[in-house]
């Protein structure tokens, strides 16, 4: 039987961040993927530059798209537009994820991919786990398990298949265009309008020469869909055929769960993406990395590491508890978006960004204020 300090399940940001952290640390770490790498994540692949401090390393300019993203313009119900200026950064998940396991081989981690965990056994001596690499079965112990393997995780299933149980609560749709428009490749489109999106901002950006235009719904994604690239093909001349067409919905109730004794869950695994910000990938670096402090302090008191972790993660998950609350009251009707979108709001959120943004450069990266706020 193989045996790790740390296995970290999912080579996506959270697993990656996990594994790196936990092997720089000088504890045995295995990373398992149960895809091939590179392999895509439909996501929108947008962050902040503080994410460089959240994962510790310098991201390298070949890691994003050609074109940055460095404005964003916020359509409101009324069609009213509001301008701003953000750097953002812009990458496809497959260069970035990757590129982030080799930072966990770098930090000293194991790394499988074309890894699946199938299945988990809490024992006395540790946890168990069977794991399927292509036609051969693996059988490991390990004494600590970060679950970071997303929305479909395989460990959440196996400690509450209750959060299965029901229907998707939500889905997203993207079309990849290659064509001719009259918007800036540099500029992040939101539009907020609930003809678009009853659930989120609808999306234009620009990926290396193709515009991607999505939106999410919690039923009639199609219809939502169609409308909303309607409406952008009229409004902003976009031309062109779609390349392909990618759609997601999660199969798990996305509550926060952060895990049970020696398993600590992170990122969307834990349920961390925030729809009020429209992002996943900051929390999903930060809780792998106070998935790794929590484990270090168990090593040292012998106590099982979650309650340090429930704490040390407090930060993220109070600001989800309070913005789903925000969420939903901007949502309830287009008036309510409207309100909550309202130039004096926006303009008072604009000069605590720009300030928010300075000071991320200095805090200690457990303390990066998460934007937008
Ligand atoms: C349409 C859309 C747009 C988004 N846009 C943004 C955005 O612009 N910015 C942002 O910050 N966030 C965005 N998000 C959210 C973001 O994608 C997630 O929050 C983020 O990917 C979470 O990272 P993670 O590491 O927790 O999970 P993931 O990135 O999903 O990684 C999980 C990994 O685990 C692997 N895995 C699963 N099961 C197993 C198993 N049994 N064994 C081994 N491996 C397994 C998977 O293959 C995967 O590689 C978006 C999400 C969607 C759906």
């Amino acid at each position: 039987m193989e045996k790790y300090d740390v296995v970290v399940v999912g080579g996506g940001i959270a697993g990656s961040v996990a594994a790196k952290f936990s092997a720089q640390k000088g504890f045995s770490t295995l990373l398992l993927e149960k895809c091939q790498t590179p392999r895509n994540k439909t996501c929108s692949g947008i962050q902040f530059p503080y994410m460089g401090r959240l994962i510790g390393e310098k991201i390298p300019r070949e890691v994003l798209c050609e074109n940055e993203l460095s404005r964003v313009e916020m359509v409101l119900p009324s069609g009213k537009t509001v301008r701003g200026r953000m750097k953002m950064l812009n990458f496809w998940r497959s260069t970035f994820d990757s590129w982030l396991n080799t930072v966990a081989v770098r930090g000293g981690a194991h790394f499988c991919d074309d890894c699946r965990l199938v299945d988990v056994e809490v024992e006395k001596a540790g946890i168990g786990l069977q794991v399927q690499q292509g036609d051969r079965k693996r059988s490991i112990s390990t004494r600590y398990l970060v679950a970071a393997d997303g929305y479909d995780s395989s460990v959440r299933r196996n400690l509450r298949p209750q959060d299965f149980a029901g229907k998707a609560s939500g889905a997203t749709l993207n079309y990849y265009i290659a064509g001719d428009a009259k918007m800036d490749p540099n500029a992040l489109y939101m539009f907020y309008d609930r003809d678009f999106s009853p659930l989120m901002f609808a999306w234009v950006y620009q990926k290396d020469g193709q515009w991607v235009v999505g939106t999410g719904a919690d039923a009639h994604l199609l219809d939502y869909a169609q409308r909303f690239l309607g409406h952008v093909r009229a409004k902003y001349s976009l031309r062109g055929k779609i390349l392909r067409e990618e759609v997601f919905t999660s199969p798990m109730d996305t509550t926060v769960f952060l895990g049970n004794g020696h398993i600590l869950m992170t990122g969307d695994a834990a349920g961390l993406v925030d729809l009020y910000r429209g992002l996943g990938m900051d929390n999903a670096a930060l809780s792998a990395r106070l998935a790794v402090k929590a484990i270090i302090r168990s090593s040292r008191t012998g106590k099982p590491p979650i309650e340090s972790y429930r704490r040390l993660t407090g930060r993220i998950w109070r600001k989800m508890e309070r913005n789903a609350k925000r969420q939903a009251t901007r949502y309830a009707t287009n008036e309510t978006l409207e309100r909550s979108l309202s130039l004096p709001r926006l303009a008072r959120d604009g000069v605590f960004m720009l300030a928010a943004a300075q000071a991320n450069r200095v805090l200690p990266p457990e303390r990066i204020i998460m934007l937008p706020l």
